[in-house]
């Protein structure tokens, strides 16, 4: 009997996530934004929510900020290749408004499914939304650079691209903290 590979339920659920209607974002989207990245990554990357390029595209992270993402990626040894990218919403709210808490609490099964299949050494929040969403109200200013560790999972928090594109500083304080990162993950298993 065929027996399914851990590709082929993440691909599963990619098709899930694609026909997704839990909530109203699948009426104003174009095209749902699953993550992309391979199962067995040791490290993913979680943002926001798409935006107009990640849209158009089906794909995490196409954007200027996804640049800027890789850039840091590649500083710390990180290809964007091997690193997992998704988001708490899998679909852009219009304007890219912030996302609500009916929608979060929508889509966030999907986020949980992904990481239990890849089962990652270190899952990365990129802003406050991912870090209220998984690991808490904490103040961004205050918990960056650090870890957060559950029963389940370790994330590290840092700010989001987008932020450190608008802010100089903020791009300075993730460079420092992606370097945390790089030292943090060489502890765990190179
Ligand atoms: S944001 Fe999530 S819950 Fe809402 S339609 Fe998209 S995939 Fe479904």
């Amino acid at each position: 009997m065929y027996e399914m590979t851990l590709e082929d339920l993440l691909e599963s659920l990619n098709r899930e996530i694609h026909a997704c209607t839990k909530c109203p974002l699948s009426r104003t989207r174009l095209n749902a934004v699953p993550g992309e990245g391979p199962v067995n990554a040791r490290v993913v990357l979680v943002g926001e929510a798409p935006g107009a390029k990640e849209d158009e595209t089906g794909r995490p992270f196409v954007g200027k900020s996804g640049e800027l993402l890789a850039s840091l990626l590649k500083d710390v040894g990180l290809d964007r290749d091997e690193v997992f990218i998704t988001s708490i919403l899998k679909s852009r709210p219009p304007r890219n408004r912030a996302p609500r808490a009916s929608e979060i609490n929508a889509c966030l099964p999907y986020l949980y499914r992904q990481l239990n299949l890849i089962d990652p050494t270190m899952i990365v929040l990129l802003g406050g939304v991912a870090i209220k969403s998984l690991a808490g109200n904490m103040k961004l200013s205050e918990c960056h650079g650090e870890l957060h560790e559950t029963n389940n999972h370790t994330f590290f928090m840092t700010y989001h691209p987008a932020a450190a594109m608008r802010f100089p500083r903020i791009l300075d304080v993730m460079k420092s903290d992606f370097e945390l990162l790089r030292r943090e993950l060489e502890m765990r298993g190179g």
